[in-house]
């Protein structure tokens, strides 16, 4: 059942997509902007205690004290597994 990814290709999903566009685009989580600052729904535990972090590319919720990485977070969103979270960042992305 184990299906290979390069990790080169795993690298540029986490690192490439960047999480703001994960975010909006890509997942539709509802989001508050506050002083340029985007705050989205957790879709773990549905505070908008979070923020993004352009220099890591991760998403956190301070709430539930996690990262996610674009990967980690179609994954929290709860429609797919990981490889298809792979395999929806390599459709929805431009390389
Ligand atoms: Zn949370």
């Amino acid at each position: 059942m184990s299906k290979y990814y390069p990790p080169t290709l795993l690298r540029k999903l986490r690192n490439d997509i960047p999480i703001d566009s994960v975010i909006l685009q890509l997942l539709n989580l509802e989001v508050k902007n506050t002083h340029h600052l985007l705050r989205f729904r957790c879709p773990l535990c549905s505070s908008f205690h979070t923020a993004t972090n352009h220099q890591t590319n991760l998403a956190r919720c301070f709430d539930c004290k996690k990262n996610f990485n674009p990967i980690d977070l179609v994954i929290a969103v709860g429609k797919f597994g990981f490889i298809e979270a792979v395999e929806f960042l390599t459709m929805n992305s431009s390389f």
